[in-house]
């Protein structure tokens, strides 16, 4: 089914298999290093042949990892954005050591230099880390992003024109329902949510979606707040839900809401049950 949540590596990479397995999923995302740190992390053969091993006895059939969010490829400040592109890299280096093919990428923020150059920048920023790991096969997946401050991805547009620029088939995309909700895009509706689709197959190619972030949003449609909500408990509500289950059957769906109270299992156990 690929169904799965976000996973903790808390105490080591193990944990995460020890918590897919407890809630019976067959995909999960996982940060490979401390997220809120800059301070880097190697993975050594030894540990990556492990995870590889694991993923097998566990039936994990495909995994995520999601970038630090320290990350900006658009950054003003060149410390910052350069920094951003050593640690893409990085993260890619990761991910092609464990074996995990995509690594989910918040695209940037714009504050300073504006919607147009910060897409410049993070296509260029794209290219050199794409450069950097030439021959690597871990995929980038750029996500829409709910647009709050100054984020670029809120809108499909953005996404498609880094696409354009950093052109490669190791550039993707990552659809997250909550930030596409929060963005203003009212897919309560079976069409609202077609027309988005459309509007994805149109400018990016569904082809290239390769994952899905199933979250209902806690704040209203436009908001531009990014908040996640339980399935079916927030504003979008749960036949958004249906029609992602039934739409994208193939295509690895991950949870990234509040765990507390065992919430995961409640979550999953509401979407599977709108599978059929
Ligand atoms: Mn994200
Ligand atoms: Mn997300
Ligand atoms: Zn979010």
């Amino acid at each position: 089914m690929l169904l799965g949540v976000h996973c903790s590596i808390s105490g080591g990479y193990e944990n995460a298999f020890i918590e897919a397995e407890r809630l019976g999923i067959d995909t999960f995302q996982i940060f490979t290093k401390n997220q809120r740190q800059w301070k880097e992390r190697t993975v050594s053969d030894e540990e990556g042949k492990k995870f590889k091993l694991l993923m097998k006895q566990h039936a994990i059939k495909i995994a995520f990892s999601h970038a630090t969010y320290l990350i900006n490829l658009s950054s003003a400040d060149e410390n910052i954005a350069k920094n951003s592109i050593l640690a893409l890299a990085a993260e890619v280096i990761r991910c092609e050591k464990l074996g995990l093919k995509y690594v989910v990428l918040h695209p940037g923020s714009s504050k300073e230099i504006g919607e147009e150059n910060a897409i410049i920048k993070i296509s260029e920023g794209l290219l050199k880390v794409l450069k950097h790991t030439e021959g690597m096969k871990t995929k980038i997946l750029l996500e829409n992003t709910a647009g709050q401050g100054s984020s670029i991805g809120w809108k499909f547009e953005h996404i498609m024109e880094i696409m354009d620029i950093a052109s490669s088939e190791r550039v993707g995309l990552c659809l997250d329902t909550c930030h596409a909700f929060a963005a203003g895009y009212d897919i309560r509706s079976k069409a609202g949510f077609d027309s988005m689709i459309e509007k994805i197959d149109k400018l990016i190619g569904l082809k290239r979606l390769y994952v899905i972030h199933v979250n209902d949003s806690r704040t209203m449609l436009g908001s531009r707040v990014d908040r996640h909500e339980h399935i079916g408990k927030g504003q979008i509500g749960l036949d958004l839900f249906g029609y992602v289950m039934k739409f994208f059957p193939l295509t690895p769906k991950v949870l990234e809401t509040n765990k507390e109270g065992d919430m995961d299992i409640k979550n999953l156990a509401t979407l599977r049950s709108l599978e059929i």
